[in-house]
């Protein structure tokens, strides 16, 4: 989203533009550091073919919730519930996609925007 400039008599338009900046970063810091311990959990490396990298968390059976209802973080919540019955992998981009249902399977889609 492109922001107009700051008004030069309106110099709190930086400060505010700054702290929402901060307040993002540490959404998404948080995130990855939410999201590198599940996939550690998951032991870190595609099951398929040992992939380290793009990784991506695939339902062993079908889910009961819609990804696109949810956020990113609010996602990671619903994987940990799901690895804890047993019901989740960890494949590679390319794995996943061989195992079908693309669009549904399909989890680190970064359309979506943190929650504030
Ligand atoms: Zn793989």
């Amino acid at each position: 989203m492109a922001l107009p400039p700051p008004h030069p008599q309106q110099p709190q338009y930086v400060s505010v533009l700054s702290e929402w900046q901060k307040r993002r970063n540490r959404w998404n810091e948080k995130y990855h550091a939410d999201r590198a311990v599940l996939v550690e959990a998951l032991g870190g490396k595609c099951k398929c073919c040992g992939a380290t990298e793009r990784l991506e968390f695939h339902h062993t059976e079908p889910r009961t919730w819609c990804a696109r209802d949810h956020n990113r973080r609010q996602r990671l919540r619903l994987y940990l519930i799901d690895l804890q019955n047993g019901a989740l992998q960890l494949l590679c981009k390319r794995c996943n996609r061989m195992a079908g249902e693309p669009s549904s399977h399909a989890t680190d889609f970064d359309d979506d925007e943190p929650p504030f």
